[in-house]
């Protein structure tokens, strides 16, 4: 039985783009029935948004000769260059329209500043800017963030290991998530979550 007070839904960036859209991640759109399975068992529902400028750092068409997936080193290390996707303005940045979105208190927008990437919900990649969501978690009581969305080696995994990092309890429902799995990404995200100490659990388990 959740504890509903202390507890929130973080769905993370269900977004068109990583759908059916500019970066779209296979078997993303099966998780979304189970997605809002999990919205209505839980008060607190929070999403984040992937949203950012057209020219961002991210995106390799930003970069001369770059390709999809090849990596460049920034000030704050290793980024790996992505199709053009979630740009503030667009469809391909909206959430799903099978996402019951209504419910959510809170969204977090991440990746708008140009020159940093952000999978992380809590901080961006440069390790240093904090999007607030841990101020807001501490202020309204909740310790246990359960994750959710896409992508499980990325933005899931990151805000997952955050969180714990942070000091709070996180679950990651792991068959209400999608992955991009390039480069070995997946088997390595979920043994660093498991090494943070994050658990991870089948939807089954949690809705009553
Ligand atoms: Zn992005």
């Amino acid at each position: 039985m959740l504890n509903q007070a202390h507890t929130a839904l973080l769905v993370v960036d269900i977004q068109n783009g990583f759908v059916d859209g500019n970066l779209a991640v296979s078997g993303s759109a099966k998780i979304i029935p189970v997605v809002n399975q999990l919205i209505a068992q839980f008060d607190n529902v929070i999403l984040t948004q992937d949203y950012h400028p057209a020219d961002h750092v991210s995106f390799y068409q930003n970069h001369t000769g770059k390709q999809p997936f090849d990596t460049i080193e920034l000030d704050y290390g290793m980024q790996v260059l992505w199709n053009r996707h979630c740009v503030q303005g667009t469809v391909d940045a909206l959430f799903h329209s099978d996402l019951q979105a209504s419910k959510a208190q809170l969204i977090i927008r991440k990746g708008y500043h140009r020159d940093i990437d952000s999978y992380s919900a809590f901080m961006e990649a440069d390790r240093r800017t904090m999007t607030g969501l841990a101020g807001y978690l501490n202020e309204r009581g909740i310790s246990h963030v359960y994750v959710v969305g896409i992508a499980t080696d990325f933005c899931v995994a990151w805000t997952a290991i955050d969180a714990v990092n942070l000091g709070f309890d996180c679950t990651v429902i792991t068959d209400a998530t999608a992955p991009i799995d390039v480069n070995g990404s997946l088997d390595k995200a979920m043994s660093d979550m498991t090494k943070a100490g994050v658990k991870l659990m089948t939807y089954k388990e949690i809705l009553v």
